[in-house]
């Protein structure tokens, strides 16, 4: 394993936390517009009408009120579609850093075959002998300390 591997895998995995993030801050810029729909679909439920700022908050240029709850639940929609696609990311990042934390030296084992020596028994029959040993790299986690 040399160092400008490991400096690949640290680059690859600090770029998958900078998404993460993105993609965490934007669920919840969507989880408060939501909400912003949601009050507007309660005042349209009560025969109101959302004033402009409000509508123009949640996406809506309007300068009528035809259709207006049509308009409001399709915005419900799409935003409610965005957050499960922002979700999937996350997940999908999750799985890549956990994967990547794997140390690849010892394959998460922790330890690594040091030698491999052949001993013949008494009865004669010749059986290895393989010595483990903690693998240097992980210093026997099986992991990378990637996240600082
Ligand atoms: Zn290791």
């Amino acid at each position: 394993m040399t160092e400008e591997k490991l400096a690949r895998i640290r680059r690859e995995f600090e770029r998958l936390q900078g998404r993460e993030k993105a993609a965490h801050q934007a669920v919840e810029s969507l989880r408060n517009k939501l909400q912003l729909i949601s009050q507007c679909q309660i005042t349209v439920e009560q025969e109101g009408v959302p004033t402009l700022s409000e509508l123009a908050d949640i996406g809506i240029r309007t300068t009528t009120t035809v259709g207006l709850h049509y308009k409001i639940l399709g915005q419900r929609r799409q935003v409610e579609a965005s957050i499960l696609g922002y979700e999937a990311e996350i997940k999908n990042i999750e799985a890549k850093k956990a994967s990547l934390m794997v140390c690849p030296e010892c394959s998460g084992k922790g330890s690594v075959n040091e030698s491999k020596t052949y001993e013949r028994l008494q009865e004669g029959a010749i059986i290895p002998v393989v010595s483990m040993s903690e693998c240097a790299l992980c210093k026997g986690s099986g992991r990378l300390s990637l996240s600082h």
